[in-house]
């Protein structure tokens, strides 16, 4: 019943969990999030207790490192060396209308969908 879970990827912003997370379960894996509670409530914890991670059951971490493969927009580039800083502008999209979201907002001002909404640890 209790596979064990692996991190597959960390982010230092929830948005970019979020977005990943969805990504993820779209594709039928099923995806823990860790940490998202304590840092969001207080984001100075954050470096701390080691950003956000994603996690998944072990049968699906190649699965989803394959999606991170093929969609690399999907992690956290921040810390990575990689030096192609311009073509990251970390623009967030709302899942629900599309809609371009405000980097310092977490709620889509033209539909008023919400990333924080539900901190999702069922699996559908
Ligand atoms: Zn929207």
């Amino acid at each position: 019943m209790s596979e064990e879970l692996v991190t597959v990827a960390t982010y230092r912003l929830a948005l970019q969990a979020e977005v990943a997370r969805v990504a993820l379960e779209q594709e039928g894996i099923c995806v823990f999030r860790a940490d998202s509670n304590l840092v969001a409530t207080n984001f100075f914890l954050a470096p701390a207790v080691g950003y956000i991670k994603l996690e998944v059951p072990r049968s699906q971490a190649e699965a989803a490192l394959a999606i991170f493969q093929r969609q690399p927009g999907l992690l956290d580039r921040g810390g990575s060396s990689s030096n192609s800083e311009e073509e990251d502008d970390e623009a967030a999209q709302c899942l629900s209308c599309g809609a371009t979201l405000p980097e310092e907002e977490d709620r889509c001002p033209a539909c008023g969908w919400s990333y924080s909404v539900g901190d999702s640890e069922d699996c559908a």
